[in-house]
């Protein structure tokens, strides 16, 4: 009888080992955020390509690049392209 949370963690290992193990199988695989490649030995997490199965607590479906994964929804790094540009049109007004 196993703990309700605990059945659901396994469920997500077992999928991303089977999904691990089918990229071993076949040796590269295709990252659904950057469309780069995803080989054997990268750090990868398991992506939902549908957000209502990651609403629902499902396991993600589809392997992805881990930084791919966890840079999503983040937002800073546009921000600091921004400060960049801004520091740009300081410099302007002072020449
Ligand atoms: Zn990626």
């Amino acid at each position: 009888m196993p703990h309700p949370a605990y059945t659901k963690r396994s469920g997500h290992q077992q999928r991303r080992a089977a999904l691990i193990a089918q990229l071993e199988r076949v040796g590269a695989a295709l990252c659904p955020i950057c469309g780069g490649i995803i080989v054997p030995g990268m750090f990868v997490d398991l992506h939902h390509t549908n957000p209502a199965d990651k609403r629902a607590g499902l396991p993600g479906n589809v392997l992805a690049h881990r930084r791919c994964n966890r840079g999503l929804g983040d937002g800073k790094k546009a921000g600091r392209k921004t400060t960049r540009k801004d520091k740009k049109a300081r410099q302007s007004r002072e020449w």
